[in-house]
C-alpha cells in the first residue's frame, strides 16, 4: 500500500512501537498512503521530520477513575486523554464512553480529528478521550458519581485556551452537564471549558443536530456536484440510532429523502414506509430503550436481530452512523451490487480500508469520516466562540454557518482530489486538505 520509502519509514516505526494496538494503525495507514502525493512535492516535510511529528501525540495522558455505585460498590474503569495536535489551535475533540475504548481507539481517533479540524477552517487542534466505562444499564446516580470522578482528574489537563473536550458515543447532553458541573465546583469558573452543553449553561442552539444535520449538507452538496442529484425521492439507510444517526435521519428526510432503516448495537429495524423518527427519539432519547421496540410501535416494520445484515438492504444513499469498522468489503459489495449511489460516513472510520477503496474504485459518491461529520465540531467551535464573546447565536444562525461550513469542506475535499488526478478519491483529497494547513503551522512554529 505504501510506495514511498520516507513514508514507509515513517509507517514501519510506528508499526514497531504501536503492535497491538490495530484501530490507530488502520487510521495511520489510511492517512499515510494518501499523503504520499504530498510528501514527494514538499521535501521540506521529510527535512523536518514533520511525519514523524504529525503521528507522535503531543501529549497522552491515561488515568484511573475511582467511583462509587448504587450498591455501594466502588468501581475503577481508565480514563484517557490525547492531546494529539495543537499547531492551529486548542486541542478539540469529544470524550467516549464504551467498553471498547482503550490507547488504540483513543489514539485513532485523536488523530483523524487532528485533520477533521483542520478541514473546518476553525483554529482548533486535534484530541479526543473517554473511559471504558459502559453507560448502558447505569442509573441516573451512577452516571452522575463516574462523570464527577472522571472530572475530577481530567480538569487538571484541560482549560478554554488549552484543550476543550466535547461528546461521543455514551457521552450526550447528559454526562456533558455532569462533566461541566464538576469542572465549574472545582475550578470556580463559567467557561467555554467543553462543548455540547446544556442551551441554559452555555451551550449552542444546533449543536445537538450538527453531526447528523453537517453529514446531510455534506452529502446533499456531493450530490449536486458530482452527480447533478440531490436527497429526493431517495431510500437511505442509516446505521445506529443515536445522536449522530437520529439527526442524519431527520435532516435526510427533511431533504425529501426516505429513511428506511435504523440500527443498534443489537440489530436493526426496517420500515419500508419510511421511519417514524418521533417514535425512535422516544425510545432513544426519553426511555433509553433499544431499536428493537419500534416495533410495539409500528408492526408492518420488522425488526431483525445483529447489526450487521442492514447493509444488505437496497438503498440508493447508505449513511454509516454507529461505530469504527462497521462496515467491510462485502457490505461495501452488496451495497454497490443494489445499486448505491452514495456512502457518507457519519461515524468516525466505520468503513474498513478495504470498503472506502471499493467506494473509490467504483465510482461511488463517498464521503470520508473526517470531511462528512466533521459539522459537529465546527458547531462546537461556534459554541466556542459563543462562550468566548458571552453572546448566543439563534438556531437558524448556527444552522446557516453549519451548512456554509460543510460546502466549503466538500468543495476544498473535491477540489484537492482533482488537483490530484481523481474526483472520487475524496479519502485523499480530505487527507491533504486537513494536513496541508497542519504541516505550515508545524514547520513556522519551530521544531517541538
Ligand atoms: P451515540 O452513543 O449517541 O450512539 C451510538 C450508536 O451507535 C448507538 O445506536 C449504538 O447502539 C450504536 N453502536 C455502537 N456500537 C455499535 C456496534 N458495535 N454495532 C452497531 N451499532 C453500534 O453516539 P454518537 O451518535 O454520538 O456517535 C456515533 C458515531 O459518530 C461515532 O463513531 C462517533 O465517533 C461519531 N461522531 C459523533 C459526533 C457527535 O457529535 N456526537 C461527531 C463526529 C463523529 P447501542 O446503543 O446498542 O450501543
Amino acid at each position: 500500500m505504501l510506495n514511498n520509502s520516507y513514508v514507509k519509514r515513517v509507517y514501519d516505526s510506528l508499526v514497531l512501537k504501536n503492535s497491538n494496538e490495530k484501530e490507530f494503525l488502520q487510521a495511520a495507514l489510511e492517512i499515510l498512503a494518501s499523503l504520499e502525493p504530498y510528501v514527494e512535492c514538499h521535501p521540506e516535510i521529510e527535512k523536518n521530520k514533520v511525519l514523524e511529528r504529525f503521528v507522535e501525540p503531543e501529549r497522552f495522558i491515561q488515568f484511573r477513575v475511582a467511583w462509587v455505585d448504587d450498591k455501594g460498590e466502588v468501581q475503577v474503569n481508565r480514563g484517557y486523554r490525547v492531546q494529539y495536535n495543537s499547531s492551529i489551535g486548542p486541542y478539540k475533540g469529544g470524550l467516549r464512553f464504551h467498553p471498547s475504548v482503550n490507547a488504540s481507539i483513543i489514539k485513532f481517533l485523536g488523530l483523524e480529528q487532528v485533520l477533521k479540524n483542520s478541514l473546518t477552517s476553525l483554529p482548533m487542534g486535534g484530541g479526543k478521550g473517554g473511559s471504558d466505562f459502559d453507560p448502558k444499564g447505569k442509573t441516573d446516580h451512577e452516571i452522575m458519581s463516574f462523570c464527577q470522578a472522571f472530572m475530577t482528574e481530567l480538569y487538571r489537563h484541560i482549560g478554554e485556551d488549552t484543550d476543550v473536550p466535547a461528546g461521543d458515543i455514551g457521552v450526550g447532553g447528559r454526562e456533558i452537564g455532569y462533566l461541566y458541573g464538576q469542572y465549574k465546583r472545582i475550578q470556580n469558573k463559567n467557561v467555554g471549558v467543553l462543548t455540547g452543553k446544556g442551551i441554559p449553561f452555555g451551550g449552542s442552539l444546533g449543536r445537538t443536530e450538527a453531526t447528523g444535520y453537517g453529514l446531510c449538507y455534506f452529502t446533499e452538496e456531493a450530490l449536486r456536484v458530482m452527480r447533478q442529484d440531490s436527497f429526493k425521492n431517495k431510500t437511505v439507510v442509516i446505521s445506529g440510532s443515536g445522536n449522530v444517526a437520529i439527526y442524519a435521519c431527520e435532516k435526510a428526510t427533511s431533504l425529501g429523502a426516505k429513511v428506511v432503516a435504523m440500527s443498534d448495537s443489537n440489530g436493526y429495524i426496517y420500515d419500508e414506509n419510511g421511519i417514524d423518527l418521533v417514535i425512535v427519539k422516544e425510545i432513544k432519547e426519553v426511555k433509553r430503550g433499544r431499536i428493537k421496540e419500534y416495533i410495539s410501535s409500528v408492526p408492518t416494520a420488522k425488526y431483525q436481530e445483529g447489526a450487521r445484515g442492514i447493509w444488505q438492504i437496497p438503498c440508493d444513499i447508505a449513511l454509516p452512523c454507529a461505530t469504527q469498522n462497521e462496515l467491510d468489503l462485502e457490505d461495501a459489495k452488496s451495497l454497490a451490487k443494489n445499486g448505491v449511489i452514495a456512502v457518507c460516513e457519519g461515524a468516525n472510520m466505520p468503513s474498513t480500508l478495504e470498503a472506502s477503496k471499493y467506494f473509490i474504485e467504483h465510482q461511488v459518491v463517498y464521503g470520508p469520516a473526517k470531511a462528512a461529520n466533521a459539522g459537529g465540531v465546527a458547531t462546537s467551535g461556534l459554541e466556542m466562540s459563543q462562550n468566548s464573546i458571552r453572546m448566543s447565536w439563534s438556531f437558524e444562525e448556527v444552522d446557516k454557518k453549519l451548512k456554509e461550513i460543510m460546502v466549503q469542506i466538500f468543495q476544498n475535499v473535491y477540489q484537492t482530489a482533482i488537483s490530484l488526478g481523481n474526483p472520487y478519491d475524496t479519502v485523499t483529497g480530505a487527507n491533504i486538505a486537513g494536513f496541508d494547513k497542519i504541516a505550515k503551522a508545524m514547520l513556522s512554529l519551530g521544531v517541538y
